[in-house]
């Protein structure tokens, strides 16, 4: 068997310091997406410079295949997904509609797996387009949404069309985050909103997982990095996105919720 490694990060992803400490090293063989062609040990690092937390490596293109291969179940479309997670996704469309005065625009979701958000968006009144890398995902969609994609997300090219633009538990998977906000904020009309949801280790409820030796996170093979509130809401800031909202998401254990507005620096 091929044995996929992981491409070292040299430095912090997010602030370029070579000033990196180990921090915790976790075993992921149980998780229902690892394989025997990947490691069972997940390495996290620290950097000491802007208190950044990711794994010591990133997924080659064979490696997010090998991943790809599976699917966890609530990443997937279903009567039942759609449903249970239509009120959660409509109180996210709801925060995001009450910063804008607004029910329409044009809405992109990336990495829309189980297509809840995307369907509570068209429900509410906007335009949708989705994109995600799983064919299953989209042939799924598809019967429901005009505008649905199997696309790299820096290949969308449609400078500032967006209203608004949406990341639910996807920029802690992406090696490289800054380039996504970058992207973002060339694809949003100016005043549009960014939605992310993800873990949040500098929440309360992170420390008590970890007290308690039952942090999901630390284990997850999707998972490149943990942000906090504060990290997250300082590199928007460097991709001028004023940051407007906080909340809890319903979506996983320990995840908020953040809202920014591009906003044009003269
Ligand atoms: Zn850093």
């Amino acid at each position: 068997m091929i044995k996929i490694h992981r491409i070292n990060y040299d430095r912090c992803p997010l602030c370029n310091s070579n000033d990196l400490a180990a921090e915790i090293k976790a075993n992921c063989s149980k998780h229902p997406l690892y394989s025997p062609s990947l490691s069972e040990i997940i390495t996290w690092l620290r950097c000491k410079h802007c208190n950044h937390s990711f794994t010591d490596g990133y997924f080659d293109a064979a490696g997010f295949e090998e991943l790809a291969k599976k699917s966890q179940g609530n990443q997937v479309f279903s009567l039942q997904q759609a449903e249970q997670w239509r009120l959660i996704s409509g109180r996210i469309v709801t925060n995001v509609s009450n910063l804008r005065n607004s029910y329409s625009g044009r809405w992109l979701d990336i990495g829309f797996g189980n297509g809840a958000l995307l369907l509570t968006a068209q429900e509410f009144g906007y335009k949708v387009t989705g994109i995600d890398l799983r064919y299953s995902s989209i042939e799924a969609l598809k019967p429901y949404i005009e505008d649905i994609r199997c696309q790299d997300y820096l290949d969308v090219d449609e400078y500032e069309q967006y209203d608004v633009i949406s990341m639910a538990d996807v920029l802690e998977h992406v090696p490289f985050p800054k380039i996504f906000l970058d992207h973002s904020n060339k694809l949003l009309r100016p005043s549009g909103l960014i939605f992310i949801s993800l873990p949040n280790m500098s929440s309360p409820i992170w420390e008590v997982l970890n007290k308690n030796n039952a942090n999901p996170y630390w284990g997850e093979i999707e998972h490149f990095h943990n942000f906090s509130r504060e990290r997250l809401v300082s590199l928007l800031r460097d991709y001028d996105f004023e940051y407007c909202h906080y909340g809890i998401s319903e979506r996983y254990r320990a995840c908020m919720e953040v809202i920014a507005r591009k906003v044009i620096n003269k």
